[in-house]
């Protein structure tokens, strides 16, 4: 649904109603398996004539290829989106860099900041292996490591973040003492993660999570000994300890023997809630015992499960009771990583099924007004359907992924708000780039500052070669 459609709605209808139109555009595409040409224009209406007017400019000769669908059988991309994908990422990135000649001099952050920037062109060497991505990279690092405030702890908004990129550039580049110096002075930040009185939080922003996914990234990136055991395991041991503390002065212990906080909300999603703290504590890298996994993380996410609407999407805090928000911070774009990871973990089918629902209310209700992101974006919701097809393989997930990055492809052309830092990694234009680059390899797509890769010795190689 477009805006001029909106606007009326948002007369018509009082409070929540209006409100919830406002936070995304109806989904103009046909879902997967798609009838051709004519199921997808009979999807787009009612369509505001401006979208209308800017898709029928936006057709091309090509049109008998961009009807069909943008993937091959083995879910390879076409080369013909492959190549609107790729012009589209030049273009933006041209815009990107003139954009951030007026952004803050002083955010260093991976969130906001310079550290995504440079995270982004460490993705786009990852996509294109083109020397000058790195170069890019290292460029930027460079001018983050000499603006440290050390202010925060975790690789999104705090030092953790610039020193592990630092670290992971440097070894690509071969340059050991200075990746070797990065890692020390992250290790030297534990201090401050592990102080029993602290008021740190545990959560993935600001908190422990946000330690324990920078040092999880160097073991993938770098090798598995860059953060040794006995580190990992002392911040995994931090978080336990403080979540079965805080389940206990709420009496929960039975239900959520895992509970946490931030600001007295017991928040639900990825960025400031349990969701993101599970996530990490299942990942194979931070190595928690079977014991502790089916004893007190299984549990806590099957509480946090029987918290989901019956759209299937989840609320933002323990104690919120209205179905809104569907971002990667808030909501089932978030919590679907969860669930798949526990089902990855568990090997139950209950949670691969709550993670096609988050899939479905994603679908339908994905295409933020808030803007193309990656924290509470059409891109970060796009990643939920990579990771679910990287999952299960379905092609219909790949397909819908594909039609959120055509999405994006239209950057700036659907009247969306636009963000307090336009050009950044997670609540602007580097974030959907990072998308649309993941979408050309959507094997390898990883959620950045989130998700891990795997853990082997590919990286190891590159580096010997
Ligand atoms: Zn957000």
């Amino acid at each position: 649904m477009g805006e001029g459609m909106s606007k009326r709605l948002k007369v018509q209808l009082g409070g929540s109603e209006a409100e919830m139109e406002e936070r995304a555009f109806g989904n103009p595409y046909p879902d997967y398996p798609p009838h051709g040409a004519a199921a997808a224009a009979a999807a787009a209406q009612p369509s505001s004539t401006d979208l209308e007017g800017k898709r029928c400019r936006s057709a091309s000769p090509q049109r008998d290829e961009e009807d069909g669908l943008p993937f091959d059988g083995d879910g390879k991309i076409t080369s013909y989106f492959n190549r609107r994908v790729t012009t589209k990422i030049k273009d933006l990135l041209q815009q990107m860099e003139e954009g951030l000649k007026t952004a803050d001099p002083h955010d260093c952050s991976a969130y906001t900041g310079w550290t995504g920037i440079a995270l982004l062109y460490l993705q786009l060497y990852r996509v294109t292996k083109e020397q000058s991505h790195l170069q890019r990279s290292l460029d930027y690092v460079k001018r983050i490591l000499r603006n440290l405030n050390g202010r925060r702890v975790t690789f999104l908004c705090g030092d953790a973040g610039p020193l592990a990129v630092g670290a992971v550039v440097y070894h690509k580049l071969k340059n050991d003492s200075e990746s070797k110096e990065c890692v020390t002075k992250l290790l030297q930040l534990q201090r401050i993660v592990l102080a029993t009185d602290s008021d740190l939080p545990d959560e993935l922003l600001y908190g422990r999570a946000g330690y324990l996914y920078a040092l999880l990234y160097l073991n993938t990136e770098i090798g598995p000994d860059t953060v040794p055991q006995s580190v990992i395991k002392e911040v995994v041991d931090s978080i336990i300890e403080s979540g079965k503390n805080f389940s206990r002065e709420e009496r929960k212990t039975e239900r959520c023997p895992l509970l946490y906080q931030w600001h007295r909300k017991q928040y639900v999603g990825a960025a400031h809630g349990v969701a993101g703290i599970y996530y990490m504590l299942m990942q194979p890298e931070s190595n928690v015992d079977q014991e502790t996994l089916t004893d007190l993380v299984k549990p806590s996410i099957d509480y946090v499960r029987h918290k989901k609407f019956r759209s299937g999407n989840y609320p933002s805090s323990l104690s919120n009771e209205t179905d809104r928000l569907v971002h990667w911070c808030h909501g089932a774009p978030g919590v679907i990583h969860m669930l798949m990871q526990a089902y990855k973990v568990f090997k139950e089918d209950k949670y691969l099924k709550d993670a096609i629902d988050c899939s479905d209310v994603i679908w339908q209700r994905g295409l933020l007004r808030k803007g193309y992101g990656i924290c509470h974006g059409t891109a970060g919701n796009g990643y939920s359907f990579l990771s679910l097809y990287h999952l299960t393989q379905d092609k219909k997930y790949l397909y819908r992924a594909c039609k959120f990055a055509e999405w994006c492809l239209e950057y700036g052309a659907h009247g969306c708000r636009i963000p307090d830092r336009p050009y950044s990694l997670f609540e602007g234009m580097a974030g959907a780039i990072h998308f649309l680059s993941d979408i050309l390899v959507p094997q390898k797509s990883r959620f950045p500052a989130f998700e891990l890769g795997p853990l082997r010795k590919e990286s190891q190689e590159e580096h010997n070669s």
